[in-house]
């Protein structure tokens, strides 16, 4: 049976990029790290799934975990692209409120805003009150009374980033097993066995970045049931015309009242010059429904033709959707990111809800899961 000293399931951006930073620290006296994929190919299921915004922070609850390490992360990722040549797309981002809102007396939306603002000050990230020709300054096809520009905001394709993070993982001597996926976790003297459907090794130390997964892998390990992810689906259509009047060059969101859970149905650019409309969010019981029932493209018209009015539902063509693992929470505030020690001995490290902004947050977190006491007890930097 082979043995390691680290066994992390699942390589998503947040897998690959904590296998990239733990095995770059331990560098001087390296360790024995093996990734665990149940796909054949890393950043398959969310991590290839979204929008891929960079977010900056300020659409999270002040002081949470989210907040801080999509702040932290951003940049991080934004300067590893330029530095790997991966594409990215530096705009900025533009919030806005539509005309439509204000007529209809929407002020908390203009609140919304405000609020934006208040964590844009409170974390030094640059941002620009926009009237209605500053937006059309930038976006002069967007039709908006006012908005929020946030600079420094870019667009990454996403798969290139796990892929590079993957690519520098195995540089610096990470073991992949893809199509290898976990079915059973035993505890055995001290250590972890963990059991794929090809194989059976023994590790020390197991983190659990399985994404819409990490609860039953939690479940697996700990014996019992502590973590419930409830999938909720988020749909994608693109924008097939080349028409000027249907097409943005960032992304732009609408202001959503306060309290609501996404960011909102966006335009969303990519770094390849297509252009996506998306995502909603539709509850599902299969963590793998990722096309049955769709959504109709005339909702998403709807929902940008309030800023975009040139564009019509016949423009739209269904896309791809991306599966967001929402943590069942008993509060009504918005959940945050889990990263928890599960068990000192052996060690276990659960990161469970790693939803938006987890691609921003990827490198941030990875920093956070390497600085854990525990982690560092065994794995000092070298
Ligand atoms: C619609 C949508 C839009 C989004 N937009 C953005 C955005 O613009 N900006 C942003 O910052 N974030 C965004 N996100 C969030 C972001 O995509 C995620 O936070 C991030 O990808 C999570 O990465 P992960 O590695 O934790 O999970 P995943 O990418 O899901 O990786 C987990 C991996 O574990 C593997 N796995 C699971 N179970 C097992 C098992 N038993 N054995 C072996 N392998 C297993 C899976 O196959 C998978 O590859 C969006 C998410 C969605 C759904």
């Amino acid at each position: 049976m082979n043995t390691y000293d680290v066994c992390i399931v699942g390589a998503g951006v947040v897998g690959c990029a904590i296998a990239r930073e733990l095995m770059g620290r331990c560098r001087p006296a390296p360790i024995r790290l093996l990734v665990l994929e149940q796909h054949a190919r890393p950043g398959e299921e969310t991590s290839g799934r979204n929008s891929g915004v960079l977010h900056s922070g300020i659409h999270e609850a002040p002081f949470s975990l989210k907040a801080r390490l999509a702040h932290e992360g951003c940049r991080s990722a934004a300067a590893y692209a330029l530095e790997r040549g991966i594409p990215l797309l530096r705009t900025g981002m533009l919030i806005v409120v539509s005309k439509e809102d204000i007529r209809r007396g929407l002020w908390r939306e203009v609140a919304m805003l405000r609020r934006l603002w208040v964590n844009a000050w409170r974390t030094n990230t640059r941002v620009r009150f926009m009237t209605p020709s500053a937006v059309r300054e930038w976006e002069p096809q967007v039709r908006a009374s006012c908005g929020l520009a946030i600079p420094d905001v870019s667009v990454i394709d996403s798969q290139a980033f796990v892929q590079s993070l993957r690519t520098d993982a195995e540089v610096t001597g990470v073991e992949f097993a893809f199509d290898h996926r976990v079915l059973a976790v035993e505890e055995a003297g001290g250590s972890y066995l963990v059991s794929t459907d090809h194989q059976t090794i023994r590790v020390a130390c197991l983190i659990n970045a399985a994404g819409l997964y990490a609860d039953e892998i939690a479940s697996l390990a700990l014996r019992h049931h502590k973590y419930t992810i409830r999938p909720l689906r988020g749909e994608y259509y693109e924008v097939m015309t080349s028409e000027k009047a249907c097409r943005v060059g960032r992304p732009v969101y609408p202001a959503l009242p306060p309290g609501a859970t996404g960011k909102g149905i966006h335009l969303s650019p990519r770094p390849n010059g297509r252009l996506y409309i998306g995502p909603n969010e539709v509850a599902v019981q299969d963590k793998a429904n990722y096309t049955s029932n769709k959504t109709p493209p005339s909702l998403f018209a709807e929902a940008v033709q309030q800023f975009l009015p040139a564009l019509d539902e016949r423009d739209l063509s269904w896309a791809y959707s991306g599966i967001r693992p929402r943590v069942e929470t008993t509060s009504r505030s918005k959940s945050d990111f889990i990263v928890s020690v599960d068990r000192e001995d052996p060690l276990l490290v659960d990161l469970i809800g790693i939803e938006s902004p987890g691609l921003s947050a990827a490198m941030a977190l990875a920093r956070h899961v390497c600085d854990l006491p525990s982690l560092q007890k065994r794995f000092p930097s070298g």
